[in-house]
This record gives structure tokens, C-alpha cells and sequence, in this order.
């Protein structure tokens, strides 16, 4: 077969493990490898390279995505769509890989009715994706928002402060969550775990008044301005606040042992449901399995409340 890979949305770690795959993997099949630059735009464009062994040696540690990626409204209209169908079929391309989140995921299942073969892998660091526990990319982000809490709480303790930090996620909270017990947060407010706020305030005013040198406030980012949210648990609480937006810094860095291992697997699980004759899917890991669902059955949908949840209230 030919394959095609690409990566779209916003980037995260661990793609480079997953494209390597691809290629790896495929060359093992004897099948022919094509990278596509730039997500959809480079799809509509026809802008491909022929990958190779070599070409993704040193890959597994790079951040980001060599392929490089992007959003691409073009490919909302369904006639630039053929046009992108039409690139695909003139070089004889069987199956397009990709990887990406919900919209990447949105954007391959209006492609597939067009007849394009294709399969989806999990690329985002926000863990949001319905249909598998963890998404490639995510692991690196928690450790680098760790890392973040970890130097916060040095400083807040030396300033006897009360750090609040942003987190990435949109409407998942799961960075903020996994981050916030194991950087020993305080509060994790997230939209699955709303800020009771004068809950919030009591409990912070009482940590002052024992004598407890930091405070630790992680929040999914939109759910309000943390500077604001600062100031008033400065007023309200007498804890000095400071807010700390973390932003694209969690996109960055070399990918964690988990993307790469789940970044490899994810590659590799790809090319065999192609060999099996199996598209129209997206895989994720259920339990520490390989699995693969049809679109349908995960665009837009929302993953049930982590069990983690049920820890916050008992650890922080
Ligand atoms: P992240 O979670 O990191 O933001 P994402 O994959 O959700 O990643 P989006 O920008 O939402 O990122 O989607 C990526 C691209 O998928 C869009 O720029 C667009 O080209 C395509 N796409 C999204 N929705 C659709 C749709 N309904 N029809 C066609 N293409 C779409």
C-alpha cells in the first residue's frame, strides 16, 4: 500500500514517536510512506515527501512534529475537500493516517465520505479525546505543568504566597487534575470539578492562620482570569496571590517514556488495522490495550468524569 501521515491541530509531544511508527512499521509491511506537511493545508496543497527508515531516524525524541502542523479552515468548504481526495488518488495513495484532536477527528470523518481511507490517532495534549484513556502528548504536558507547580511552591514558600496555576485543557480538566495531585495542589478546579469558592477562601484563610507557608491553586484555563481570582484570595484570604499562566510552554519539550511508547504503539496498531483491511476507525488504549473505534462513536464526545476525581477531595 501507499500511506499517507499527517499531524493537525495543535501540536504535542509524542507525534514524531507516532509518525516514526508509521514509517517504521510500514516499512517492515513493504508498504510505500508518504509525510504531508502542515496538516489538511498540506493535503489541499499536495504537499508530500516520500519517507523513509532513515528519514525519521532520531525522531523519538523530538517535540513537536517534523511534518509540522496547522489549522486550516479551507478544508471546512467539502469542494476543497475533493480537491484534497483528488491529490491522494493522483499519486495512487491508499490510506491516510492522522493525527490530531477532535477537529483533526471531525475533519477525517466529513474526508472518509468522500471514499479516502483513513485512521485516526489520538495527537493532543488536552486528553480529551472519547475512546481511549490517554492521548499521545498528554504524559509530557503533566510533567511539565509538574515541573511548573514543583518551582511555584519554592518560591510561594519562601514569600509565604498562594500560587494559582493556568493549566491547558478547554473543556477538559484533566491536565489541571493529574498535575494538581502530583504537584500536591491544594484546589484542582477544573469543569468537571467546579471552584465552590467560599469553600475555597476558608480553607486558604485557615492555612494562613496555622501558619502554612504556600498555597497551590491549579485551574483548567477559561473558567475565569486566575490574576483576578488572585486578587481577590489576596483580599478575601489575607494568603498574598500570585496567578502564573502556563501556556503553549506545555506543548514543548522532548517527549516523555509514555508518549513514546504510546506514540509508538498507536503508529504501529495503525498500519496492522490497514493491513487488516480495517478504516473509518480511531484507535486509543483502554486499560493498557490497543483499540479501535469508528468516528462516529468519538467526535464530540465528552470522556465519563475521571476516576482521580474521587482522590482530589481525600489528597488535597
Ligand atoms: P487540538 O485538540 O490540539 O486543538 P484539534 O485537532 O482539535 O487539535 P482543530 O483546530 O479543532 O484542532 O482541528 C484541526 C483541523 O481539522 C481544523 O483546522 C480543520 O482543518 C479540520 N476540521 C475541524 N473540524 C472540521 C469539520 N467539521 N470539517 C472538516 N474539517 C474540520
Amino acid at each position: 500500500m501507499k500511506i499517507a501521515v499527517l499531524t493537525s491541530g495543535g501540536d504535542a509531544p509524542g507525534m514524531n514517536a507516532a509518525i516514526r511508527a508509521v514509517v517504521r512499521a510500514g516499512t517492515v509491511y513493504k508498504h510505500e510512506i508518504f509525510g504531508i506537511k502542515d496538516g489538511y493545508a498540506g493535503l489541499i496543497k499536495d504537499d508530500m515527501i516520500h519517507l523513509t527508515s532513515n528519514s525519521v531516524s532520531g525522531m523519538l525524541s523530538l517535540g513537536g512534529t517534523f511534518l509540522g502542523t496547522a489549522r486550516s479552515a479551507e478544508f471546512l468548504d467539502e469542494n476543497v475537500r475533493k480537491v484534497a481526495a483528488e491529490n491522494l488518488k493522483n499519486r495512487g495513495i491508499d490510506a491516510l493516517i492522522v493525527i490530531g484532536g477532535d477537529g483533526t477527528y471531525r475533519g477525517a470523518m466529513e474526508f472518509s465520505r468522500l471514499g479516502v481511507k483513513i485512521i485516526g490517532l489520538p495527537g493532543t495534549i488536552d486528553n480529551d479525546i472519547a475512546g481511549t484513556d490517554f492521548t499521545i502528548g498528554f504524559s509530557t504536558a503533566v510533567e511539565t505543568i509538574v515541573d511548573a507547580i514543583d518551582k511555584l511552591r519554592d518560591t510561594s514558600t519562601s514569600h509565604q504566597r498562594c500560587s494559582i496555576v493556568e493549566t491547558m485543557g478547554r473543556r477538559c480538566g484533566d491536565l489541571a487534575l493529574f498535575a494538581g495531585i502530583c504537584g500536591g495542589a491544594e484546589f484542582i478546579i477544573t469543569p468537571e470539578n467546579p471552584m465552590e469558592k467560599e469553600l475555597m477562601f476558608k480553607r486558604l484563610t485557615e492555612h494562613k492562620e496555622k501558619g502554612r507557608r504556600h498555597a497551590i491553586v491549579v485551574i483548567t484555563e477559561k473558567i475565569l482570569d486566575p490574576h483576578a481570582l488572585a486578587e481577590e484570595i489576596t483580599e478575601k484570604t489575607g494568603f498574598a496571590s500570585r496567578a502564573t499562566v502556563l501556556g503553549y510552554i506545555q506543548r514543548g519539550g522532548s517527549p516523555c517514556p509514555e508518549d513514546r511508547i504510546l506514540g509508538s504503539r498507536m503508529g504501529t496498531y495503525a498500519v496492522e488495522l490497514l493491513n487488516d483491511g480495517i478504516y473509518g476507525v480511531c484507535v486509543g488504549v483502554r486499560d493498557s490495550r490497543m483499540v479501535h473505534l469508528p468516528f462516529a462513536n468519538v467526535v464530540g464526545q465528552t470522556r465519563p468524569k475521571n476516576e482521580l476525581y474521587k482522590l482530589v477531595k481525600k489528597v488535597s
